[in-house]
């Protein structure tokens, strides 16, 4: 170390590391040539400059990754959320859907019920009363009257309107099929 010059060490410690690295060099590879200390120096000041100049890209990796992941952190929550608004709106529409299918199941199955004991009150096929050439139960000859009515259900739903009919008109004969179903 005896050999290091003077005004080389001025030089490294003024700059403190900071220096303009074309100097360092410069100084270096001309005291270098004549002393291998300085040689090894030289390579350790270089190495340890890129060093730090790695690690400070490291560091700025290292925050750039952090912002990248908060960034991402942030649109992964708002999506998040947004995904679950959706969710729960089409949640709230298929109980709405299925709360409309049910009462429409109970009222179609209100209406068969009523159209099975109208078809029978009037003796009529319950699948088309006679309007289908293709129905399996009559063919299309289930009209009212062609299978025997169900008395009871003639008494409960024929009569009343009949018996209305009749004093509405004022007209006695019209209970030739009342007469035919009534015998009970
Ligand atoms: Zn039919």
């Amino acid at each position: 170390m005896s050999t290091l010059n003077p005004l080389l060490l001025q030089t490294l410690a003024a700059s403190g590391g900071n220096a303009n690295s074309s100097i360092q060099e410069m100084l270096l590879s001309q005291l270098g040539d004549q002393d291998p200390t300085v040689s090894l120096l030289a390579k350790y000041l270089t190495q340890n400059q890129a060093n730090d100049e790695e690690e400070e890209e490291e560091e700025e990796d290292d925050d750039a990754s952090i912002q990248s992941t908060q960034e991402a952190e942030a649109t992964y929550s708002q999506e998040l959320e947004a995904a679950q608004v959706r969710n729960q709106k089409l949640v709230n529409i298929a109980r709405q859907l299925w709360q409309e299918l049910e009462d429409l199941d109970s009222e179609l199955e209100d209406l068969r019920d009523r159209n099975d004991a109208l078809a029978q009150a009037l003796g009529a096929c319950h699948l088309c009363w006679g309007e289908d050439l293709a129905c399996e139960v009559c063919h299309g000859q289930g009209y009212p009257g062609s299978f025997p009515a169900d008395p009871d259900m003639y008494r409960q739903y024929v009569t009343p309107a009949v018996q209305r009919l009749q004093r509405s008109r004022g007209v006695r004969g019209a209970g030739g099929a009342n007469a035919r179903f009534n015998h009970g």
